[in-house]
């Protein structure tokens, strides 16, 4: 069974269950089929940029606006990724982004997920699944600083703490004093660094904020000094082809550096990050490392297993 660390939980939703949410609320059509919703709601080709992807996030933000609806998106959730052969699954999601249009308290959301995510499991009691908690940069250092302490105050129901958003506009150094309070109680922290920023965003990921792990951080191959520190530290990418492709972080699979990041030692996961925009699955992703990336199947076994190693599920 695969083990996956980044999947986005608030816009994880099942395609067929964000078109029956739209339309119940009169946000699209009801003569909509599943089809040509597919065509239209799912990134096929690449955007203009990252924030061009986090613009479209709007429809999952109207749909989730009631606590059954959150719980049966966990539910869902782990249904989804079993079917996938995931056994071990880290889901992320971003209390503010959630509660942002529905009002709900973080209290009400994070219970809600949980619920669901244990209602998923019932059924599958051979499988693991933790929450992280997501502080979005986009709303600034205060909202950010506000998340943090949402954590810490629930540390014992989330397995760690990340930072999202556009890196360009919000780089870690803005965060530092929030993070040092998630330093300062030994939480695991993840960032995602590296993806349309450069290296250096990696860098103040690992040395300000205390990461652990790098959301994406595929650009730390232009710096030679920092794909040591990645080696040396045992700081594991969690690497999400497609979604790199679609945002244009890289120009195609072929030019994907996952590959060579493994053969320099860094340890790599290989994850969907937001599997129903992105329309695409674990297998999925694996399929793409192998064929267009070109790993060999052994290559394949050792991301699976750095994930299992890297995990904070214990
Ligand atoms: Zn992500």
């Amino acid at each position: 069974m695969n083990t996956e660390l980044h999947r986005h939980l608030d816009v994880s939703l099942r395609l067929s269950t964000l078109l029956e949410l739209a339309q119940k609320k009169g946000l699209e059509a009801q003569s909509t089929s599943l089809e040509a919703f597919r065509e239209k709601f799912v990134i096929h080709k690449p955007l203009d940029s990252l924030d061009a992807v986090l613009n479209e996030f709007t429809l999952f933000q109207k749909v989730l606006d009631r606590p059954e609806i959150i719980e049966r998106v966990g539910s869902e959730v782990i249904e989804d990724c079993w079917a996938e052969g995931t056994g071990t699954v880290e889901l992320r999601f971003s209390p503010l982004f959630v509660g942002e249009f529905s009002k709900l308290s973080w209290d009400e959301i994070l219970g809600s997920f949980e619920r669901g995510i244990q209602r998923g499991l019932a059924r599958h009691p051979e499988m693991k699944a933790g929450l992280i908690c997501i502080a979005s940069r986009n709303y600034g250092p205060e909202e950010v600083g506000r998340t943090v302490e949402f954590f810490l105050a629930n540390q014992t129901r989330f397995i760690g703490i990340d930072l999202a958003g556009s890196e360009d506009s919000f780089p870690c150094r803005v965060f530092v004093e929030s993070f040092r309070q998630a330093e300062l109680a030994h939480a695991n922290i993840t960032i995602h660094a590296g993806e349309s920023g450069g290296p250096e965003n990696v860098w103040e990921a690992i040395e300000l904020l205390g990461a652990k792990r790098i959301g994406h951080g595929i650009r730390s191959i232009e710096d030679p000094a920092l794909v040591r520190k990645l080696r040396e530290k045992r700081i594991c990418l969690e690497v999400c082809p497609t979604s790199n492709w679609l945002t244009r972080c890289v120009s195609s699979f072929q030019d994907h550096p996952l590959g060579q990041l493994l053969r320099e030692g860094v340890p790599v996961s290989i994850n969907t990050d937001d599997p129903a925009i992105f329309g695409t699955t674990l297998p999925q992703e694996f399929e793409i490392a192998w064929k267009q990336i070109g790993l060999s199947n052994s290559e394949l076994a050792q991301c699976r297993k750095y994930a299992e190693q890297a995990s904070f599920i214990r």
